[in-house]
């Protein structure tokens, strides 16, 4: 069967007769039958349910009462709940439990006919760039097996770029979604902070944490956001802003573009990636954008912030794996002993050094020079940022400092490894809407991807320029 690119090419297999839900998923599992084995990108595959569910989606087909989303088989991050389906965020601590509730996000899919197919891999607890933190082992880039597939969404990117499932639901803390689809030649979106709700998914930094969606056409990207954004009673964060349809995102229309030089010119940042970035740039004044250079001042602060304030943050929200809620319990016959237990041995390296972090910059003797000063720069960062996208409709930049890099290669230095977020967390600091798209590949055959941010709430625009530079690459192999 061939590779959908989008759910709009499905339904027309579907409406000349030549496809039926039923075939797709079908498709889908032996894809994953045949690849996951090696890629490790799902940590469950629900195969029984998701024949039966195709069967009545063909019958709602044939009847003309399908939802939007009929045809579109889903895989989500092993972070978001699923009514009485295993919910592990990757990690050993959450063994054997089991979700009594659905996300909001993804409820939202399944009541437009949507069907989720399996819960996928990633860092555990959403934690790391990699996915080599996962408790299940890492996932693997479709393109070079030996080779990371980015995170921590990684499971969630690879399944997209090998055809497991046709688009993947992920979250985005600090480039989580965007960074995965750069390595794995995919699209990934970060909406607005607080345009989908966060009900369900289990919480990393949760002023940062985002849905986001991991696609192969911008075309389902936007279909997904319209679906699942919007006021919700269960997140008392959530935005009342209007939903815009945003299906309908190509206008075409000529921009104002920032790209922050400094930044690009970094000597952290590979040359192939540079020099794509810069190709992409070029192409865009070509279009006839107005495309300036400018810089940042606080820049250099971001990726520092990021890591004060998420790790503070996690220690909180990680209080709750106690051993006596959720998950596995250390046998002990003392209290004390059994929390501590149960933490050493459920919790991985990565997420203990975060909540250990985390702990030492909210303590009396370090809240103020840390934590309470990191808030500070957090919004002097947040205003500028703002400040420049009220005179440029976007910033661009590269998505990623380099290429998807070699398993094992980073992992023990965790200094390099939060160095490859460098371009992806101003967007969740700031708490704006940013996209990576496939550009190009390096000479290693690697994808490249290229992000673009933008102000609060204007994803539809974000997804009309993307489309003009997907539409100019094209144009021009
Ligand atoms: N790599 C970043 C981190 O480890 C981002 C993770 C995320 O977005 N969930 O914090």
């Amino acid at each position: 069967m061939k590779n959908f690119q989008s759910l709009s090419e499905i339904k027309s297999e579907i409406s000349a007769g030549k496809l039926t839900v039923c075939q797709l998923v079908k498709h889908y599992l032996q894809n994953i039958e045949k690849k996951n084995g090696r890629l490790n990108a799902f940590l469950s595959i629900y195969s029984s349910e998701v024949l039966t569910q195709a069967q009545i989606i063909d019958k709602k087909i044939e009847k003309g009462t399908v939802g939007k989303l009929g045809g579109m088989v889903v895989g989500i991050k092993d972070v978001f709940a699923y009514e009485n389906h295993r919910l592990q965020c990757a990690s050993n601590i959450l063994e054997g439990f089991e979700s009594q509730y659905t996300a909001t996000c993804i409820q939202r899919l399944i009541d437009e006919d949507a069907i989720v197919i399996g819960h996928q891999n990633c860092d555990e607890f959403a934690m790391g760039s990699s996915n080599e933190n996962s408790g299940f082992g890492v996932s693997r880039n479709p393109v070079d097996e030996e080779r990371v597939p980015g995170g921590s969404s990684g499971g969630s990117a690879v399944a997209v770029a090998s055809d497991m499932c046709q688009v993947s639901i992920g979250s985005d803390t600090g480039g989580s979604v965007r960074q995965p689809a750069a390595f794995c030649g995919v699209i990934g979106l970060k909406p607005t902070y607080s345009r989908v709700s966060r009900y369900g998914l289990a919480a990393y930094a949760s002023s940062f944490d985002t849905v986001g969606i991991i696609s192969k056409s911008l075309e389902d990207a936007a279909l997904v956001l319209e679906v699942m954004a919007g006021a919700d009673e269960f997140d008392s964060t959530i935005s009342n802003e209007k939903v815009p349809p945003f299906s309908a995102f190509m206008s075409g229309k000529e921009y104002k573009i920032a790209y922050l030089k400094d930044s690009i010119d970094h000597k952290g940042l590979n040359e192939v990636v540079r020099a794509e970035t810069y190709r992409v740039i070029e192409s865009l004044k070509e279009e006839g954008h107005q495309v300036d250079e400018v810089n940042i001042s606080l820049q250099e602060y971001t990726l520092p912030v990021y890591y004060v304030l998420t790790a503070a943050e996690a220690s909180s929200n990680l209080s709750r794996y106690d051993g006596v809620r959720f998950g596995i319990r250390a046998e002990n016959q003392n209290l004390e002993e059994m929390y501590k237990v149960t933490r050493s041995e459920g919790l991985g390296v990565e997420v203990k050094r975060r909540i250990m972090t985390g702990t030492f910059v909210l303590s009396a003797s370090y809240y103020d020079a840390y934590y309470t000063k990191a808030q500070k720069v957090r919004r002097l960062i947040r205003d500028e940022t703002n400040r420049l996208l009220e005179e440029y409709d976007f910033i661009v930049s590269p998505t990623t400092p380099t290429t998807a890099f070699k398993i094992g290669e980073m992992s023990d230095d965790p200094m390099k490894m939060y160095l490859e977020d460098l371009y992806t967390v101003q967007a969740n600091v700031a708490g704006i809407p940013a996209i990576s798209i496939p550009v190009g590949v390096d000479n290693k055959g690697l994808p490249i991807g290229v992000q673009l941010m933008s102000k609060c709430f204007n994803e539809l625009e974000l997804l009309d320029i993307s489309n003009q530079i997907i539409t100019f690459k094209d144009q021009n192999r």
